[in-house]
This record gives C-alpha cells, structure tokens and sequence, in this order.
C-alpha cells in the first residue's frame, strides 16, 4: 500500500488525495474513493473505514472545525454602532503560530476602552479593524488595544472617500478634514495576503 498520508497522534492513518489505500481484488471503492487501475484510490484527506462484510473500503472525511478563539486575531468590518457598542463582521482570522489566515463569518461585539476621549469615536461603522479576541464564550468579544490593533482602513463619513494617514490623523483629502479613528500601526499598509507574515 503506497501511502503519502500520515499517522494521527492516536495511530489511525490519515489519508491525503491520491493515497492508495487498497487493490480493487481486495475491495471496492466507497465513499471518497475510486478506482484507477486496479487500485483504491484516496479522494480526500481523512481516515480509512473499512468494511470487510461488504468489502468495501471508503474515506471518512476530516471533520475540521476551524473557529477564532480566545487570543485569535481577526479581521473585521465594523457594522453597527449603538452609543458606544459596535458589531463586528469577521471575515478571517489569525492565531499565533498559524501559517496562514483562515476564514470565518462571525459577528463579534467590539469593547472599546473608556471613554478617554470624551465623545471621540475610536472607530465608525464602515472600518476595517484588527482585533484580537477577549472572549469566546456567549458569542465573540472583540478589542482594540494594543499599537497593531485597530482601524486599518476607514473612510470619510462626510464624502465615502478612502481616509489617508496624516501624522497620526486620519484626513480626507476631498473634504480637507481630519476624523478620529484609533489606528493599527500599520494603517493603509495591509494586504490582508501577507498577514501570515504579521507579528
Ligand atoms: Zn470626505
């Protein structure tokens, strides 16, 4: 058995596409499987059932279940705002140690905090925010703090236009105004691609 899957902490072999998991003499071809000449061929990452009454071998596929937790990072669109409580849309996320963002659509409750600045809004509905998640239990809490988190792209209320870091400030350079957001410190630099790269 010619086999380019792997084997589970707890010793099952995991199957990738491609994998040859039996000769078509022995069994046949199940779920997630096919036969290609003569042999039982893998279609998708998973574990191998066999059923040796009916002598047919299948691939049980891996169920991942793949959500942002606690201490993930996420990538959202703010959607709501209500005196001082925001709803996030999450559309991908990031954990440390990860390769690669994964996606989501999560809706998340941001927590801002103190109201330091008087009636500053630190974020508009509109943005696009980085968080990190405080909590994952009755639905996601979602923060800002912290200088690579918060506002990455945001846009004028006034006119739509796309708002460009000046100094510290976001300005819009068609109303010629500044708008309070707090920012990532990597504001209008993200390419959401190359955030494996992130810290
Ligand atoms: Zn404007």
């Amino acid at each position: 058995m010619q086999q380019k899957g792997s084997i589970t902490k707890n010793g099952q072999y995991k199957t990738l596409p491609g994998d040859i998991i039996a000769q078509a003499e022995e069994y046949l071809p199940g779920m997630n499987s096919l036969e290609i000449n003569g042999q039982i061929v893998a279609l998708s990452v998973g574990g191998i059932r066999r059923d040796d009454r009916h002598l047919v071998i299948s691939v049980l596929p891996e169920k991942v279940i793949r959500r942002p937790r606690r201490g993930s990072i996420v990538y959202g669109q703010v959607i709501k705002a209500d005196r001082g409580n925001y709803r996030v849309k999450i559309g991908a996320y990031w954990f440390p140690g990860a390769s690669h963002i994964f996606e989501t659509n999560e809706d998340a409750s941001l927590v801002v905090s103190g109201s330091r600045n008087g009636d500053m809004a630190p974020v508009a509905v509109g943005d696009y925010i980085r968080a990190k998640v405080l909590s994952d239990r009755n639905g996601y809490t979602i923060g800002i703090g912290g200088k690579n988190l918060g506002v990455v792209k945001a846009f004028c209320s006034n006119c739509r236009s796309e708002l460009v870091l000046k100094g510290r400030f976001l300005y819009c350079e068609n109303c010629e105004r500044t708008e309070p957001r707090k920012i990532s410190d990597d504001y209008g630099k993200i390419y959401v691609e190359d955030e494996k790269h992130a810290k």
